[in-house]
């Protein structure tokens, strides 16, 4: 299929590895321009290489936190005028309901809530005056299915998705559409990190670890960043101009719940 988006322009944030990689790639494929983001260098210049040679597109690169004001003000600006948005950042640390401070809280909504309603409210208007746009936001299986150790993510997503439904509909007649896709577990490095610390804790190896954790997924393994990034250019694509403020679950069947 198609997607009628070569030689659209987009931003994928926090995209040298996992995730956001993965949609920077498939973007690619189908001719997107990048500008692609991470905090250290090296890798985020290597990402940028590699998606080069493979798909021939062009892809800037801007390394800065996009947390931070000074990193959204740099990343815009390359952006420009950019037609398509992918929002992600890091999630927020595990931890324990009762040690949260609000210092805490506010860096969770910050980085995961905060931060890519800035960029939408920065590029959206754009794009509205175009006639045409696509919004991403990488949120969280955990908006659907909490996880109490994540409280901190489930808080900071549960707010950014109450902004896009409002906000989705908004928007949607001059051509914007805004959409969340809605990660379950996936093979990444934040993925292999979570298994490390559960290996250690338990004393048994990274594989047992990971072997146990895919048990609990009715597909019997983890997604990949491969698959997500397919999504999500398929809602950036010209075909999905009807999807509007949806929260699209991959996660493998994990999450049990009938809607
Ligand atoms: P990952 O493999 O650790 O990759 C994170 C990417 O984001 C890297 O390129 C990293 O590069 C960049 N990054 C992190 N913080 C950044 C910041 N403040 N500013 C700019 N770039 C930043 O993570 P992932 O697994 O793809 O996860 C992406 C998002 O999905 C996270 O919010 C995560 O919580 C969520 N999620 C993931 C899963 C999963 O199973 N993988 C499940 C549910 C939710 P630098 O470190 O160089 O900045």
């Amino acid at each position: 299929m198609d997607l009628g988006i070569a030689g659209k322009k987009a931003l994928v944030c926090a995209s040298s590895r996992g995730l956001g990689r993965g949609c920077a790639e498939a973007l690619a494929a189908e001719g997107v321009d990048l500008v692609i983001n991470a905090r250290t260098p090296g890798p985020l210049e290597e990402a940028a290489g590699a998606i080069r040679a493979a798909h021939g597109v062009a892809v800037k690169t801007v390394a800065a936190d996009i947390t931070t004001e000074e990193g959204r003000a740099r990343v815009l600006e390359a952006a420009g005028d950019a037609d398509i948005l992918v929002t992600n950042a890091g999630g927020p640390p595990p931890g324990m309901w009762s040690d949260w401070t609000r210092d805490d809280f506010i860096a969770a909504l910050d980085a995961n809530m905060l931060t890519p309603i800035a960029l939408m409210t920065a590029l959206v208007p754009g794009m509205m005056a175009r006639g045409w746009g696509r919004v991403v936001n990488i949120t969280s299986v955990a908006v659907k299915a909490p996880i109490p150790v994540l409280g901190l993510s489930n808080a900071a997503r549960a707010g950014l998705t109450g902004y896009v439904a409002g906000t989705a509909r908004q928007v949607a007649a001059a051509g914007v559409t805004i959409n969340n896709l809605l990660p379950g577990i996936h093979a990444t490095d934040r993925a292999d990190a979570l298994d490390r610390a559960v290996a250690e804790a338990e004393g048994i190896t990274l594989e047992e670890a990971r072997a146990r954790r895919a048990e609990t997924i009715p597909a019997r393994r983890y997604g990949l960043p491969a698959e997500f990034g397919a999504c999500c250019a398929f809602l950036c694509s010209r075909h999905a101009g009807f999807i509007v403020g949806q929260n699209i679950l991959l996660d493998g069947g994990a999450a049990n719940c009938t809607l």
